[in-house]
């Protein structure tokens, strides 16, 4: 039995404390008062504010969903919910995503998607083939479709250059249609199925909260501590005077990681690069608003600063108790302030009237050339100190809560 001490009490170090903590002595440290992580929910007015995102649950992982429900009572805490998201495109409302919901176009619109495909230039690779983003965006939806919905929308989520970014991240994260597949939904209209959050559970009550709370029940956690340096003595680790540990995950930002581990472990040519890593914040406005049945808008125009709208009063209504209309929240790319994101809510459907607002410094990371490799080699030298990365920040993957628990699951399993 080890002595293992995690850090962050998000999905990834609360999965991994249950999932270790079945044969090995855990302590879990965040800083934080609670535990969620970026799924943490506040209650403002009785309404349930998601402070990042809206947070919904599924997985195409059998293992991950048998984990998970050994938590819950699947049917008397959980509601099950079919997506149903739009765009908001040159003032109309079109299904998502857009490439299978051509019809609902303008005719004129449309014959210019469809010149795109039918040009001889349109000849679609494999997409990691691509050297970024932008290339594979623009040859596998076309130039009409690019410019007028992906490039505008993605700049304004991702706040960079698309050329910048490359593809390797993207696998198994975001469904690669082919032409086939897209005119095949447009001619038999079908509802979209393949992407792992067409259907998804939420919790009845609190949302994603109820999922970290549940998950953090009984173990050892240590709240409002902020772990700054982590050190090695004769083989043992100490956290301030918190210890001996045998092992350490950390579920923190990797760009810290030299700073807490110390150069011993972290050279310092390593940890400057670490710091170069981009990742996005997000200001969210939390509101209320006009009723309806859509969980997601996205806002691909370039006039209007947020990039989509999260219906959270539509997952379950329990989150408007404190309303007399529905809530949802208003993400913004980016550090904005309250008054900006009230002013740019007027220019939003639904009659929008904020009653919150959330900043969070790191909601996204950003995949730049060789951040890869530079993770990796930063994660292999810490093993080998017995230190273990893990998670959305640490191990730098655009994890869902799903793909945070796996990897819990891979890492207990390495560990073992
Ligand atoms: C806008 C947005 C929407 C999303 N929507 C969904 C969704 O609908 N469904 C879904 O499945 N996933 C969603 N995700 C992804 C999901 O949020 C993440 O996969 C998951 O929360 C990652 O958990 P984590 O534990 O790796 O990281 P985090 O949640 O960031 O947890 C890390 C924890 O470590 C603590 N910590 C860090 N450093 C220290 C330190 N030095 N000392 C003490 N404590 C420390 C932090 O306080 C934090 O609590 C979304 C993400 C975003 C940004």
């Amino acid at each position: 039995m080890d002595r293992i001490a995690i850090i962050g009490a998000g999905i990834s170090g609360l999965s991994a404390g249950r999932i270790l903590g079945k044969i090995h002595d855990v302590e879990i440290f965040d800083r934080a008062g609670k535990p969620g992580g970026l799924v943490k929910c506040d209650r403002i007015q009785d309404n349930l504010f998601h402070k990042v995102g809206g947070h919904i649950f599924n997985s195409k992982n059998q293992a991950v969903l048998d984990w998970f429900w050994g938590f819950f009572d699947r049917d008397r805490e959980f509601l099950k919910a079919r997506r149903n998201a739009k765009i908001l495109l040159n003032g109309k409302w079109i299904g998502y995503p857009l490439e299978n919901y051509l019809f609902q176009l303008d005719k004129g619109f449309i014959s210019k998607v469809l010149d795109d495909f039918l040009s001889p230039d349109y000849q679609p690779k494999d997409p990691f083939s691509y050297p970024n983003f932008a290339e594979f965006l623009k040859s596998n939806f076309g130039t009409t479709l690019y410019e007028t919905y992906f490039r505008p929308y993605n700049e304004k989520i991702w706040n960079a250059d698309l050329s910048t970014i490359p593809l390797a991240w993207l696998e198994g994260k975001l469904p690669m249609p082919n032409l086939k597949e897209m005119l095949l939904s447009n001619i038999a209209k079908e509802e979209e199925t393949g992407m792992v959050h067409s259907t998804f559970y939420y919790a009845k009550e609190d949302g994603s909260q109820f999922i970290a709370n549940r998950l953090a029940e009984g173990m050892k956690i240590h709240y409002h501590t902020d772990i700054q340096k982590i050190e090695k003595r004769e083989g043992k680790f100490w956290l301030d005077q918190n210890g001996p540990f045998d092992k350490v995950v950390y579920t923190g930002d990797v760009r810290k990681a030299g700073h807490i581990f110390g150069e011993k472990m972290v050279p310092a040519g390593l940890q400057q690069s670490l710091t170069s890593l981009p990742s996005n914040g997000t200001s969210n406005l939390f509101c209320e608003t006009d009723p309806g049945d859509i969980s997601w808008l996205y806002l691909p125009d370039p006039h209007v600063k947020a990039h989509r709208i999260i219906y959270t009063g539509t997952f379950a209504e329990s989150n408007n108790r404190g309303s007399q209309r529905q809530t949802c929240v208003v993400e913004f790319s980016g550090d904005y302030s309250y008054e900006f994101m009230c002013e740019e809510a007027k220019k939003l459907p639904g009659n929008l009237k904020p009653l919150a607002f959330n900043k969070e410094p790191n909601s996204y990371i950003l995949h730049a050339m060789g951040s890869k490799a530079l993770v990796d080699e930063v994660r292999s030298m810490l093993r080998q100190e017995k230190v273990f990365l893990l998670g959305r920040f640490a191990e730098w993957e655009y994890y869902n809560m799903d793909k945070a628990i796996e990897a819990a699951m891979a890492l207990a399993e390495e560990m073992a």
